[in-house]
């Protein structure tokens, strides 16, 4: 095979090898665990009978096919990161998995108008493929979790959901050392602003305490935080380091 001058193998950035690498390992679990089932179970393919056999090669097809899966995944997220700068965006509820979104995306403005609190706002030059694509800055105004924008979407990019709590744009992440309660302040203004309290986020002992699986990324407490900058942030659905 052939390459153009500084573009080898051997010229691939360090980050970008650590990515190929982490999808590659994932692909390798796969063809490891059927590895591991074969030597768990020599006699399946030494001439153990045909049940044993069968039950050998489905087990290891299903591992093949949910490493494959797994990397499939991981290299798409990467690819859209890659084609959008980087970045990793807050996008409005009901957001298909970002390269997905970037694809169905018709940069039409329609959640634009359509957002009464005036939460989305449009990605510039600086966002390269993702430009004119909606996303949101909690600190500037957050998602009140209306819905509105997933209704009027026409390309399906943003979903319909009949439940505000099963929206996923993200999840929150609580910086304890600089947050006001765990410094001994009374304060629960994260708590007393977030549309699902107790579900979502709980006082506990006098401090937060943010519940990831019910966290709908909707950026309320980011909003209130006092602490400058907040000691919440909302991680993107899909960015690394979500929970
Ligand atoms: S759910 Fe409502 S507030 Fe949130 S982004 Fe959509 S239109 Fe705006
Ligand atoms: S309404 Fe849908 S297609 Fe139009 S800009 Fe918003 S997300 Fe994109």
């Amino acid at each position: 095979m052939a390459f153009a001058a500084g573009a080898g193998p051997g010229s691939m950035a360090a980050p970008a090898r650590r990515r190929c690498s982490a999808t590659m390992g994932m692909l390798a679990a796969g063809m490891l665990a059927a590895l591991g089932a074969l030597q768990q179970n020599p006699a399946a393919s030494l001439g153990g009978n045909g049940v044993d056999r069968r039950s050998f090669l489905r087990r290891g097809l299903q591992d093949l096919v949910r490493g494959l899966a797994g990397a499939v995944e991981q290299a798409s997220l990467e690819a859209g990161r890659r084609l959008t700068g980087g970045g990793s965006y807050l996008r409005p509820p009901g957001a298909l998995p970002e390269p997905a979104f970037l694809l169905a995306c018709t940069r039409c403005r329609k959640c634009l108008e359509a957002c009464g609190p005036g939460a989305i706002r449009l990605l510039g030059p600086e966002a390269g493929a993702a430009m004119g694509t909606p996303y949101i800055d909690p600190l500037g105004q957050p998602c009140t979790l209306c819905l509105e924008c997933t209704r009027v979407c026409p390309e399906g990019a943003l979903e319909a959901l009949a439940d505000p709590r099963r929206a996923r744009m993200g999840t929150a992440v609580l910086e304890a050392a600089r947050c006001w309660a765990h410094r001994g302040l009374v304060c629960d203004l994260c708590y007393a602003r977030c549309p699902f309290p107790e579900e979502a986020i709980r006082m506990e002992g006098g401090v937060p305490s943010i519940r990831p699986e019910a966290c709908t990324g909707c950026g309320q407490c980011v909003y209130v935080c006092p602490e400058s900058p907040p000691a919440i942030r909302i991680v993107p659905a899909g960015a690394p380091g979500e929970a």
